[in-house]
């Protein structure tokens, strides 16, 4: 063999090498990059089917009513645990204050201007008041307890857009539990709360939707199909939309019949309200409950002075 042939086969031997290098490298690097490329490109896909998925069954739920045990079941899953709460000797009565508008325009009694409601909350909150949900008042209406010895409860009429404006940024402030009795007709429209801001605030813990019926008509006046028709759309409306078990009822201007508080329990609530003024107390029936109004300009002073004279009976 001459150097020439030497030197051919040299490099026949070295291209050799060379193509089984390739070939190696074809295996080791591009063969995970392949699989990398190709999953990293699948994954989107699998995430974008189960975003997919997971919003039609989100879908599903929020357009499709909610079986009762569904209901009862959150509603189960979030009992209060009353064990540590101080027992009442006499009959266990709840001060429930009575609101309307939160607006710096005061066109009316109804209307209380946002440093005054403030002014409220601070003092209820320095003479020690905690404030109760509807599912605490009923308890301690029905288990005569209570969660502390100073308790209040906050309500709303009418779901007025001022008060995701102007009550609730003051709610979270002092840490109060509030109640908001919604038309549910009006939800969605001018001046009115609207599906989110009830999703938003009741997610915060501190409030609660409760039904003032579909269309504010005066339950007095109406048959008792039309009650029955306004009691019932009015809380399945409600339930579906904040998967809840809504418990309250209250009276649009507290007016009702012989019927009514009957006619309510029959729609599936515990607990009715008025505007009858006093305070809420089981011996003038569940369905048939007192509240105190708040009109304009009333100072934290007075409506601690109302809540302890009251007390003192
Ligand atoms: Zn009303």
């Amino acid at each position: 063999m001459n150097r020439k042939e030497k030197w051919t086969q040299r490099r026949k031997s070295a291209n050799l090498k060379l193509y089984i290098i390739m070939i190696l490298l074809t295996v080791v690097v591009l063969a995970p990059l392949n699989y990398f490329v190709l999953t990293g490109l699948n994954k989107p896909q699998e995430t974008k089917k189960e975003v997919a998925n997971v919003s039609k069954q989100e879908t599903k739920e929020s357009t499709q009513p909610s079986s009762k045990s569904q209901v009862y079941e959150q509603a189960k899953n979030s009992k209060i645990d009353t064990s540590k709460w101080i027992s009442v000797q006499e009959e266990a009565w709840i001060p429930t204050l009575m609101y309307h508008h939160i607006t710096p325009e005061i066109a009316d009694s109804n209307c209380l201007a946002p440093e005054d409601f403030e002014s409220q909350l601070d003092a209820l909150k320095k003479d020690g008041y905690i404030s109760v949900s509807p599912e605490e008042v009923y308890l301690i209406l029905t288990e005569n307890k209570k969660p502390a010895k100073k308790i209040v409860c906050l309500t709303f009429d009418d779901g007025f857009d001022d008060f995701y404006k102007n009550a609730y940024p003051l709610l979270k402030k002092y840490n109060m539990k509030a109640t908001s009795f919604v038309v549910t007709n009006f939800l969605n429209k001018v001046s009115f709360l609207t599906d989110q801001q009830l999703l938003e605030m009741k997610k915060s813990g501190l409030i609660s939707f409760q039904s003032h019926t579909v269309s504010h008509q005066s339950m007095e006046s109406l048959n008792v199909d039309d009650q029955l028709e306004q009691l019932k759309t009015s809380k399945k409306h409600l339930d579906d939309l904040l998967k809840q078990d809504t418990l309250v009822i209250c009276y649009p201007s507290g007016k009702l019949n012989d019927d009514t508080a009957d006619l309510g329990i029959q729609a599936g609530y515990k607990l009715g309200f008025t505007t009858q003024p006093g305070f809420a107390a089981k011996s003038d029936g569940l369905l048939t409950l007192s509240r105190t109004r708040i009109s304009s300009n009333m100072t934290g002073e007075e409506v601690i002075n109302t809540l302890k004279a009251a007390g003192n009976h």
